[in-house]
């Protein structure tokens, strides 16, 4: 008897569905797209497309926030407003602070808020107390709202800070009290010029949109970590 390898691909097939119907197997969390979103997981390649998914959900939004551990997140849930005419919000906070302080409060669109908890607690982090040994304790960021064009142009597209989508990093703080500054250590120091790059890269993929000094001169003294796109990243 010819065994064909469609008979065998089917049923290799009917056995893993009745496997994940049956629950002999699971997905872990974090990569399964249909579980919620939880802030101590680990980040997958799955995790942007579930933050992605919360920008037209404030409550599963809210929900994820609130899977937060104690201390990781500071934070003020908005009713929708508009602030200026023209850029109306919804699904917003107000981040008073996470596991680092900031140089002021801010206003993130509820998924700025739980991809900005994630990176600090799985990427910067780490990263921090592996170049320097020590963690970051304040950063010091340009602002997250603001009612406009890309690059302030009349013809162009709404930035993402038009609605509260994007944050802009200008410096860290480490405990210490060293500071990193994008503008003047991206190609400074080699620990901080390390620790700024890595920042940066592995923001990419959890954030859609990142943009830093090697992008344009409009970058040259911030990151622009914005949640549009899907790891557009330069
Ligand atoms: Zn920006």
């Amino acid at each position: 008897m010819k065994i064909h390898a469609r008979e065998v691909i089917g049923l290799v097939l009917i056995v893993v569905g009745i496997g994940f119907e049956k629950q002999w197997w699971t997905i872990p969390r974090e990569w399964s797209p249909w579980k919620p979103l939880h802030i101590a997981d680990p980040i997958t390649p799955v995790t942007q497309w579930k933050l992605q998914r919360l920008e037209d959900d404030s409550e599963a939004c809210l929900a994820a926030i609130r899977t937060a551990p104690e201390g990781a997140v500071e934070y003020t849930p908005l009713a929708p407003y508009t602030p200026v005419e023209g850029c109306a919000l919804d699904n917003v906070v107000r981040i008073q602070r996470t596991g680092v302080s900031f140089n002021r409060s801010f206003v993130a669109s509820c998924p700025l808020a739980v991809a900005w908890v994630l990176y600090e607690r799985h990427r910067l982090q780490p990263l921090a107390r592996d170049v320097f040994g020590q963690p970051v304790v304040s950063v010091e960021h340009y602002g997250s709202f603001a009612c406009r064009n890309i690059y302030h142009r009349a013809n162009a597209r709404r930035s993402e800070h038009a609605t509260a989508e994007a944050l802009d990093i200008a410096a860290f703080q480490l405990d210490d009290g060293q500071r990193i500054e994008v503008l003047h250590d991206w190609e400074g120091d080699a620990d901080k010029s390390r620790f700024l790059h890595e920042a940066q890269e592995t923001a990419c993929g959890l954030f859609g949109t990142v943009l830093g000094p090697e992008y344009n001169a409009a970058h040259a003294n911030h990151f622009h970590l914005g949640m549009r796109g899907v790891s557009v990243c330069r």
